[in-house]
């Protein structure tokens, strides 16, 4: 026969407790008795853990690497981008020069160390170091 339950009493797997025992259809389950502080405690320290999660979630999705602009996208098209700017086409690109890349533009918003960073004329993407667009200027020294 079940009883009312009591939402004061917390069944509890391990660990340490005070308090009695609940017995349903003949299995007894430890409880322990919580008052409203520890509710509040309990709650507190949730919420802080779902926040610290949630903190560390948003950290590691901006540390994750953008995905990289592929030649066949359409503004990559429209551009002329090449991921190996020494496959550019000439005929078409008169301007690009063998020295020219995106790690030496004014556009290429990474360090011209870094294998690959972000471009503003490809938003949420990044474009490799030794690409080439037709937008290439050169960068300031
Ligand atoms: S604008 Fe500059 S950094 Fe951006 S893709 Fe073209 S060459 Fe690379």
């Amino acid at each position: 026969m079940c009883s009312s339950v009591d939402y004061h009493q917390v069944p509890i797997a391990t660990g340490r407790y005070s308090g009695s025992s609940i017995t349903h259809n003949n299995t007894t389950t430890s409880t322990i008795a919580m008052t409203s502080t520890s509710r509040r405690t309990f709650v507190i320290h949730a919420l802080t853990a779902s926040g610290a999660l949630a903190a560390s979630s948003l950290a590691l999705s901006q540390t994750a690497a953008a995905p990289m602009v592929k030649d066949t996208d359409a503004n990559a098209v429209a551009l002329g981008y090449k991921a190996d700017g020494s496959k550019t086409d000439t005929k078409k690109y008169p301007k690009y020069a063998a020295s020219q890349n995106c790690a030496n533009c004014a556009l290429y918003q990474g360090k011209a160390t870094d294998a690959a960073a972000a471009c503003p004329l490809f938003a949420g993407k990044q474009v490799a170091a030794k690409a080439w667009c037709s937008a290439w200027a050169k960068k300031a020294a």
